[in-house]
């Protein structure tokens, strides 16, 4: 776990001030942690009767389509509003400032699925909960969710699991 946290970069101050920024991309550029990422996750979940990975724009693309791979699962992605081409569901949820909306195509999940969600960090947790309720109103299943980077400060983890949901995260950061 120490060798994904210091592949890990923070810029202080991106992308406003007081935003402690956990930058990923010096962690996708290290193949030996990158495969600690994916050995650890693949393991955690290979025997839970998954159907689907769903990975969230951008960085849950990323270690989703890989995790999706090695389990020789389909891959379903989680776009900002306006990407995705054919029919697709929207949910809206609340930001520091102003809101968001993401999109799931429509036939992309149905109710004999069982999920699991992906980004790289979980935070106020507003971004997988949207997450979680767009999988759910397709009829789908959320089995689990899966983060990288946990920021315990603001209670994402803890709200998730709060509605019965199986968070996995593979390390910790202090503050925002
Ligand atoms: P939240 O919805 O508050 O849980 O925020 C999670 C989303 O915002 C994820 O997609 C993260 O990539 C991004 N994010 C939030 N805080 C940070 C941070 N300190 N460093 C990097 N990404 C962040």
């Amino acid at each position: 776990m120490n060798k994904i946290k210091n592949a890990i970069r923070t810029i202080p101050n991106f992308p406003i001030d007081g935003i402690m920024f956990r930058d990923v991309t010096t962690l996708y550029s290290n193949s030996e942690a990158m495969k600690e990422v994916i050995k650890l996750t693949c393991d955690y979940w290979r025997n839970e009767g998954l159907t689907s990975i769903a990975g969230i724009e951008a960085r849950g693309f990323i270690t989703g389509s890989i995790i999706a791979n090695q389990l020789s699962l389909p891959f379903v992605p989680i776009r900002k509003k306006g990407k995705l081409p054919h029919d697709t569901l929207s949910q809206e949820y609340e930001l520091e400032y102003g809101k968001a909306t993401i999109e799931i195509h429509s036939d992309a999940l149905n109710s004999n699925d069982k999920v699991l969600i992906v980004d790289d960090l979980i935070a106020t947790g507003g971004t997988a909960l949207a997450s979680i309720e767009l999988v759910k109103k397709l009829g789908a299943n959320v089995n689990g969710c899966t983060f990288i980077i946990d920021l315990p400060e603001l209670k994402g983890k803890e709200k998730i699991e709060e509605i019965g949901i199986k968070v996995q995260t593979l390390c910790s950061f202090e503050g925002h």
